[in-house]
């Protein structure tokens, strides 16, 4: 059975997660702009949009299972949200809480004022903390005084941090922050495709504490011109999935659920002949056609599909490696806690030996997460370093998550909610090399007519770069239309 032929030119969205979302949603408005004749269709697996971003709200409680924030710094999911006229949901984070900790000795230990993802822009908050022996603190003061490096091949983000800042910053604080955020091992991750900013600062200013401390100043004297408008995390009222549901709406009938692609073929069609198109295979000998396809799906499943049309791109998708990781969402009550949590969260570096890789207090960091007297906290597994916690079962993986918040905050009773999501090859690990793995992805995809691909494996994990990247496919694809290279 075959999907009607349309008349129309038709693109069909592989994948209904942000990137896919965003892709159709551009198709579309660019169509409209140019009153240019041309269907949109997305195709998702699921009976439900949003891929990585999900929320479950419940008796009171708004629970994200997947991502919970995005960056405000980066424009692309903003210029999103105005389109979708969203702004009014928009909620910033409690900044009365605004405090991330590290567990250190087993206690939680606040990560020192003015640290910027792996460096500081202030000494004496770091020569205050708990964090640091007195070696270590030195050796962080040293920074400005090591040379820049020569080389210009990848370096892998613990080598970088370890060379410019010393074993405890990378073990302490580089190493938990990059597993909570890329749930990856920094001896592996590319510092230039993930943190490209302090590479730019060490080639630009010879030191990161001196990058730092210029870009504080510079984006101070922003911030007053502008005044600054959200904070750096945003969310919206009724949760992260307010995105994706708002943009699942626009898209009305276009999303076609339940609708798994399992293969692509090039063909003309009976009805068209010398009209070349992609034929999309669905489970149960179902298809759709379509001139041209943005395919926004894993790069290991998105390898399957293209295996025969670019055996290398395929090659070079398969080698984009996928951690997995699961997060346990814990309600306990605020009378519970010894002493009641104050900070948006916690990471756990690897050498505590814990078993989860980061903690937050979800109820602190945004407000109405949790109905009164009660604390939603949220605990993060998995990831490259500590692949054998995915292994656990539903009721031993609770269980340690319960365990860890209870030994660390000194919870007295048992959580009266808690909800396990697993995100099983989710987190697309950006090996060293990755920046020229991506260009020559980009390079082979683009040789295949009327295909596109995009998503959080080629340049940016983030929600605002999969944004980006969806819109760019989009845009690509329609450029190519009006050149009627698809038809
Ligand atoms: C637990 C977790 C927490 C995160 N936290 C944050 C955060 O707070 N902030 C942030 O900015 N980022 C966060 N991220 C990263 C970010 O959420 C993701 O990188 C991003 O959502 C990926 O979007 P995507 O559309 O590229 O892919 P996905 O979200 O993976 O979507 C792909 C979609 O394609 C569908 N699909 C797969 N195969 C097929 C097929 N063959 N046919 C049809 N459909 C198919 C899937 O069902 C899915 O819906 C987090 C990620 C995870 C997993």
């Amino acid at each position: 059975m075959s999907d009607q032929f349309s008349k129309v030119p038709r693109v069909a969205v592989i994948g209904g997660g942000i990137t896919g979302l965003a892709a159709a949603c551009r198709l579309r408005e660019l169509a409209a702009a140019h009153e240019i004749p041309l269907e949109t269709i997305l195709l998702e697996s699921t009976d439900r949009v949003g891929g990585a971003l999900e929320t479950v709200r419940s008796g009171g409680y708004v629970i994200e299972t997947g991502a919970d924030s995005i960056l405000s710094e980066k424009p692309p999911a903003l210029r999103l949200v105005k389109q979708l006229g969203l702004e009014a949901e928009v909620i910033g984070t409690q900044e009365r809480f605004r405090r991330t900790y590290v567990v250190h000795r087993g206690k939680l230990v606040p990560i020192p004022d003015g640290f910027s993802l792996i460096a500081p822009a202030l000494l004496r908050p770091v020569l205050r903390s708990k964090l640091f022996s007195l070696l270590g603190k030195l050796r962080i003061l040293a920074e400005p005084l090591i040379p820049r490096r020569r080389r210009h091949e990848d370096e892998s983000l613990a080598a970088f941090v370890r060379r410019r800042l010393g074993r405890q910053v990378l073990e302490r604080i580089a190493q938990p922050l990059a597993g909570g955020i890329y749930t990856a091992d920094p001896a592996m991750l590319s510092v230039a495709a993930t943190m490209p900013r302090f590479v730019e600062m060490e080639r630009r200013y010879g030191s990161l504490i001196r990058g730092l401390k210029a870009a504080s100043r510079s984006s101070q004297a922003e911030r007053e011109v502008s005044g600054a408008r959200w904070s750096l995390f945003i969310s919206f009222a009724n949760g992260i999935a307010q995105l994706t549901d708002a943009l699942a709406t626009r898209l009305g009938s276009a999303v076609r659920y339940r609708a798994h692609v399992t293969g692509l073929e090039r063909q003309e069609p009976a009805e068209h002949p010398r009209r070349r198109m992609w034929r999309l295979r669905l489970e149960d000998d179902l298809s759709v056609e379509a001139d041209a396809v943005v395919c926004t799906i894993p790069a290991y499943a998105a390898a399957r599909l293209v295996r025969p049309h670019n055996e290398y791109l395929s090659v070079m998708l398969e080698s984009i490696e996928y951690a997995s990781a699961a997060t346990v969402n814990l309600a306990f009550r605020e009378k519970d806690f010894a002493t009641v949590p104050h900070g948006f969260g916690f990471v756990v570096p690897v050498i505590e030996g814990r078993k989860i890789i980061a903690g937050s207090f979800s109820s602190l960091k945004y407000s109405g997460r949790a109905p009164g007297g009660m604390v939603l906290a949220r605990a993060f597994l998995g990831g490259a370093l500590q692949k054998d916690l995915m292994e656990l079962d539903d009721n031993e993986m609770i269980g340690a998550a319960t365990e860890e918040f209870s030994a660390l905050l000194g919870i007295k009773a048992a959580p009266v909610l808690t909800k396990l999501r697993r995100w099983p090859r989710s987190m697309p690990q950006y090996a060293l090399g990755h920046l020229q793995r991506a260009s020559v992805i980009e390079q082979e995809a683009a040789r295949l007519p009327c295909l596109a691909l995009a998503g959080a494996f080629l340049r940016g994990v983030g929600i605002p770069d999969c944004v980006q990247a969806g819109e760019s496919a989009a845009e690509d694809i329609f450029s190519e239309f009006r050149r009627a290279r698809c038809r």
